[in-house]
């Protein structure tokens, strides 16, 4: 059966930094390089901070305000018709224009290229292209915008019907309130590479309220829609569209390393006893553009930067989260600053920069117990989807013990101090520490060392909660802690509520986990695993250094979950830990490549921790279990009454949380990705029988494959496509895009109808005829269902697959006895059956 095959962009990557809702352009570590060297710039730059604050400030010139009659702007594949109004131009800055406002009658025309992007930006705006009409525009660029629309428009004369009136007057809010948005965006091409310039359009729109479209060369998803919306009193960036420019395409994978790729970090901090923070990074760094001068890092507001060097020793100007208005209510997402070479370096070019800083990044819950509260932005560092060599030193209290990832390679205590030294044994995406005042457990995992840190007492909250039976935050989903379940505390013996007394369980249970996954994924490349307790809801698995709720280390009785029957409960902890220990492979071994591959870390870790629970006694049922639960939360409605799983495909990564679906991440990269890897287990289970299971010595080849860099999904494509079987090759050309197609690339939940009729045909001979009917899915949905027949006393027997499509599927089995029942196999297909 052949289908109708959808184009798709097969190799989108964008924004590098690991924060999830950010705002509009201005993001810093989008802060990219085009691959040629140009002549660098002179010395006599003005001042980058006069600049910057020049922009910050420009106001509309009263000479250059004209009238706007049928002008239009064409980027990519964005259009913008200025139909009838007034346009005023920002005062230049170094001798430029960057901006421009607009009031009248405008409209903005947007087609996205791919089907995925359409079908994103009409489940925001109902429409598969963006077409609005718009009463005013805010503008910011670095290419010929001005020019274009000067030589276009007109100045008003004295005789004109409409006259702008206080248009000047109008803009001097909306100015002081946006240009600091942009000011750094505008900066970094006035100061660096023109390559690769900007246009920024904030819009007004008749229907859809207010959006911005940007086209901007240094994003690896040049082309964008975006909206910032409230729900449930969290600020969402919609992204309604997101895709490379036409231009961009060539370049994604420089586009994604940006001007400068972090290669080797070494960090020294000091904790002094009131756990404030003193640090210096000496971060090298190469230059992949020849002319950008404008580093960017991530980097926490609770530190203050005191001064940045390069080299030679010379300070250099430094902005810590430039552009913040001081009254903002709401707290930006992503926390950087911006360091200002004196001079461009040359391509390829190795440079160190060392930054010396200080600050409170380390909370106390209470009880002592501490959290590092920053645990990305403690260090200036430049995002998740590069890796670097690590050495991280540190000093701190002798009561406290603190474990960092990567290999401890030296511990001493004087004067009551304790130094520790630390480096990664292979580059790490990220690195972070705990610490606290710990007890600790340790296991030999194979060549594994496993640690386990706890503290002796609970934090305040649960103190507080457990002595009387308050309903608390109860463990939540991982890394992104949005959404999850309350849990009751019941009053308990204080004594009983010390996570230091769980260690030896949660180490057996840790050293159980390792052991499977180095049977089922293969050996770590690290020798050691710290498990570390943490205050809040959340757990986070990093290289080398887990991190697990301080409720993950109660003993059950102290824990109920309302919702969940007793057994389920029972293995939520599980779950958590085995999600987090399986980071070490998935995430930390192999990474993804951009956002839109993320599922490859955090739907293998929960589909490892599924693997994990079916590992366990009574396992079938309990991941039975599991993954009908997974289902419901799918197929459950949203507010407006459609389903969390129709939010999106897997494909949308960290964008499909939003405000339509606040739960769309953790709801489709955890749950429907934990599925999709199980159906392709099974169908990888069709063929004849192995000694293993096909999938995990796929899981197992990938691993190595990619070991210690990015996948993405086509990656993994291409190497699941190694190990079909021949029942899977619907299209008969030995590729895996339909499955993709359907669960990764596509929504919908499909559902089925079975029709069935048993015959005798002999004895011992019974042919099984019948048809699946297909609904809920788009017409191009093809999928193999899995039949069983159901004997007296609970006998059951895979038939075999039927591919259903759009037309249904047909099948005829034989079979020796006759069955009670034929039924669709729930347990290997994520359906709706009837
Ligand atoms: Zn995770």
């Amino acid at each position: 059966m052949t289908r109708a095959r959808t184009s798709r962009c097969r190799n989108r990557v964008v924004l590098q930094g690991a924060a999830r809702r950010r705002l509009s352009c201005v993001v810093p570590l989008v802060l990219a390089a085009a691959m040629f060297a140009v002549p660098a710039l002179g010395d006599d730059l003005p001042d980058p901070k006069v600049l910057f604050d020049q922009l910050n400030h420009a106001a509309l010139n009263p000479s250059e305000i004209y009238v706007a009659r049928n002008l239009y702007l064409t980027r990519d594949r964005v259009n913008i018709y200025l139909n009838r109004g007034f346009i005023g131009f920002l005062a230049p800055v170094a001798g430029e224009i960057t901006g421009a406002v607009f009031v009248g009658d405008g409209e903005v025309l947007m087609m996205p290229p791919d089907p995925i992007e359409r079908a994103s930006l009409s489940r925001f705006t109902q429409s598969a292209i963006l077409n609005e009409r718009f009463n005013s525009a805010y503008l910011r660029f670095t290419d010929q915008t001005a020019a274009e629309l000067m030589a276009a428009a007109r100045h008003p004369e004295p005789d004109d019907t409409e006259q702008p009136g206080d248009f000047i007057e109008r803009w001097i809010p909306i100015l002081q309130r946006l240009n600091p948005e942009y000011s750094m965006r505008v900066l970094l091409d006035l100061t660096g590479e023109r390559d690769q310039p900007c246009f920024l359009a904030y819009l007004n729109g008749v229907t859809q309220g207010t959006f911005q479209v940007e086209v901007d060369e240094r994003v690896p998803e040049a082309v964008r829609a975006v909206a910032i919306r409230l729900a449930a009193g969290e600020k969402f960036s919609d992204v309604w569209a997101s895709f490379p420019s036409a231009k961009s395409q060539q370049r994604l994978d420089d586009l994604m390393v940006g001007s400068f790729r972090a290669e080797s970090f070494r960090i020294d901090a000091r904790i002094n006893p009131d756990h404030s923070l003193e640090g210096r990074t000496d971060v090298t760094l190469e230059s992949r553009s020849g002319r950008d001068r404008i580093v960017a890092l991530e980097f926490s507001r609770y530190l203050k930067v005191k001064e940045v060097r390069d080299g030679s020793g010379t300070p250099l100007t430094v902005f810590q989260n430039p552009g913040e208005d001081a009254a903002e209510t709401v707290r930006r997402d992503t926390d950087w600053i911006a360091v200002v070479l004196p001079k461009p370096y040359p391509l390829g070019a190795r440079f160190n920069l060392r930054l010396t800083y200080e600050g409170s990044v380390i909370k106390d819950a209470g009880n002592g117990v501490l959290l590092v509260g920053e645990r990305t932005n403690w260090y200036p560092n430049r995002g998740v989807f590069t890796r670097a060599d690590y050495e991280l030193s540190f000093e701190y209290p002798e009561a406290l013990t603190l474990v960092a990832t990567g290999e401890r390679v030296e511990e001493t205590v004087s004067d009551g101090w304790k130094r520790s030294r630390w480096k990664s044994t292979q580059p790490q995406p990220v690195a972070g520490f705990n610490l606290g005042a710990y007890r600790s457990s340790e296991r030999r995992v194979g060549d594994l060392q496993l640690e386990v840190y706890a503290t002796r007492e609970v934090e305040a909250s649960i103190a507080k909660a457990a002595a009387s039976m308050l309903t608390v935050e109860g463990i939540r989903d991982l890394n992104f802690p949005e959404s999850g379940s309350r849990v009751t505390l019941f009053p308990q013996d204080p004594v009983a509520l010390n996570p230091a007394s769980m260690l030896e369980n949660v180490a057996d249970l840790a050293s159980e986990t390792i052991s499977q996954y180095e049977q089922l994924f293969g050996p770590l490349a690290i020798h050691r695993l710290a498990v570390t307790q943490v205050p809040g809801h959340f757990g986070q698995g990093w290289p080398g250094l887990v991190y697990l709720p301080t409720m993950a280390f109660l003993p059950k009785p102290n824990r109920a979950q309302p919702g969940f029957d007793s057994r389920s409960e029972a293995t939520l902890n599980e779950v958590m830990l085995a999600h987090e220990i399986a980071h070490q492979w998935w995430g930390n071994q192999i990474g993804w490549k951009t956002y839109h591959d993320q599922w490859l870390s955090e739907g293998f870790a929960t589909y490892s921790a599924a693997l994990r629970i079916a590992a366990g006694k009574d396992g079938d049922r309990k991941l039975r279990e599991l993954l009908r639960q997974y289902k419901a939360d799918l197929i459950s409605k949203t507010p407006q009454g459609s389903t969390v799983e129709s939010g999106g495909p897997i494909d949308l990564g960290n964008r499909l949380s939003n405000s339509p679906n606040p739960e769309g991440f953790n709801s489709i990269i955890y749950k429907k990705s934990c599925w999709v890897l199980h159906m392709l287990r099974e169908l990888m289970a069709s063929g004849p029988k192995k000694k293993e299971e096909p999938f995990f010595a796929m899981l197992r080849d990938f691993l190595a494959a990619y070991r210690g860099r990015g996948a993405s999904t086509q990656d993994f494509i291409r190497h699941a496509e190694k190990y079909m079987t021949p029942s899977m090759d619907l299209e008969h050309n030995r590729r895996l895009e339909w499955f993709f197609d359907d669960w990764v690339y596509g929504t919908g939940v499909p559902e089925y109808k079975l029709k069935v009729d048993v015959k005798r045909s002999g004895p011992r001979r019974f042919v099984i005829t019948g048809k699946v009917q297909q609904s809920g899915v788009p017409e191009d949905f093809e999928m193999p269902v899995p039949l069983v027949a159901k004997y007296a006393r609970e006998k059951s027997e895979r038939l075999g697959w039927v591919v259903v499509g759009a037309r249904g599927g047909e099948f005829r089995f034989i079979t020796a006895e006759k069955p009670e029942r034929v039924a669709i196999d729930e347990d290997s297909i994520l359906a709706i059956v009837d």
